[in-house]
């Protein structure tokens, strides 16, 4: 039997970064390496329908060992694929046991010590070089489950049915744009794609993308006066009567903000695009309004009016919406991590997951934690103890699902 770090070890090998560019799915071939390896390992656990498709999705089966009954059919969910945020080439991770504050990195580079680490002293960390990510997000939690596999199958406890799937490109948002959920044959699922050890999440953001199209008027600048309709300068105005306390940078926990993403014009039109998030519909609508009144706010003392158009396109739901009506899938991961003595703790996502659009189109997916920190960044690590907890916690939380 080998151990979640092992596998871990194994799969950082493996360059897997996600390319926002392509238009292709996977969005890099190299993607196609490491699940052509999982394929094998599956086959090796005794998965002996284990694939991978075109898009490079991995799916296999665990049978259920019940006989005399039936049992649910739960999906495990991890993406291959990691960040390109960072390099993740020549990945080169090393154990180190954590002794307190910060920690130097092979090529200078700080992890600084944080608030939680402080009650990680003694814990095993793998760490990176500094000069690429670590892939703990997600190869963490591929770990953890083909580690679960293992031992369930070991097991003579009942199990339910697993169905278990690697996706590709979750990071640039399509780690579900090819995920066959009919085919997938799940009646609930699990992402393990989330942070500390005990975290796991039932809630992500509701998410909405608005573009702003501002319409001017250009002339030649020496006879512009009351003629001039200045879009760009228009813009900073509406820009600059945004709360500036509904920002990401300066809220946290369930806060909801507006987040200016990208901002480019002349004269004659000038755009910007938001990133409006929040946990409910209220907060939501307060976002739409922040907008709305921006607009008015800032071109009110313009000379000459510009014309504004504002648009809202959804791009995802907060899982939590749905999941209300799962308790049982809440319930079983919050056993599951209890039974494996953490006490389980309950975090909003500040962001979206492959289980928020799963659970939307009507796979409960809730996420757990794999022990990685510092995601997208060459300061990844991941506590090696709570990768080991995220593995049997799966197992647990399989068995329960045969209760
Ligand atoms: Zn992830």
């Amino acid at each position: 039997m080998k151990t979640p770090l092992e596998r871990f070890l194994k799969y950082v090998e493996f360059e897997t970064t996600s390319n926002e560019d392509a238009t292709t799915t996977p969005s890099a071939e190299t993607q196609f390496n490491l699940a052509r390896f999982l394929v094998e390992e599956l086959k090796e656990l005794g998965l002996t329908d284990a694939k991978v498709d075109e898009h490079c999705y991995v799916t296999a089966t665990l049978p259920t060992n019940v006989a005399d009954r039936k049992v649910p059919t739960i999906g495990l969910i991890a993406h291959l694929d990691t960040s390109s945020a960072a390099s993740g080439a020549n990945v080169k991770p090393k154990i180190i046991e954590y002794a307190g504050g910060e920690i130097a990195l092979e090529n200078g580079l700080v992890i600084p010590e944080t608030e939680e680490m402080k009650a990680l002293v003694g814990k095993r960390f793998v760490v990176t070089d500094g000069t690429t990510l670590l892939g703990a997000d997600d190869k963490a939690g591929i770990a953890a489950i083909a580690t679960a596999l293992e031992r369930l199958i070991a097991s003579e406890k009942p199990r339910a049915n697993v169905r278990v799937c690697f996706t590709p490109d979750e990071e640039i948002g399509n780690g579900t744009a090819f995920f066959d959920i009919e085919g997938f044959g799940a009646d609930a699922a699990y992402t393990v794609d989330g942070g500390p050890g005990g975290e796991i999440n039932g809630e992500t953001f509701t998410a909405d993308k608005a573009t702003l199209e501002v319409k001017g008027f250009d002339t030649h600048p020496g006879e512009a006066k009351g003629v001039m309709v200045n879009a760009s300068r228009a813009l900073s105005s509406i820009i600059a009567e945004l709360p500036m306390e509904r920002t990401p940078e300066r809220t946290e926990g369930r806060e909801p903000f507006v987040h200016l993403y990208k901002l480019e014009g002349g004269v004659s039109s000038a755009k910007a695009v938001f990133l409006l998030r929040a946990f409910d519909e209220e907060e939501r609508e307060k976002n739409k309004t922040a907008l709305r009144e921006a607009i008015e706010k800032g071109t009110a003392s313009l000379p000459n009016k510009p014309v504004c158009e504002l648009t809202f396109e959804q791009q995802y739901l907060n899982m939590g919406y749905f999941l209300k009506d799962s308790p049982e899938v809440l319930n079983k991961l919050e056993r599951a991590t209890r039974n494996v003595g953490v006490e389980p703790e309950w975090i909003p996502i500040r962001g979206g997951t492959d289980g928020s659009r799963l659970t939307e189109m009507g796979l409960p997916t809730p996420n757990m934690f794999t022990g990685g920190r510092n995601f997208h960044s060459p300061i990844e690590f991941l506590v090696v103890e709570e990768n080991e907890l995220a593995t049997r916690a799966l197992v647990e939380l399989i068995q329960l699902w045969a209760e």
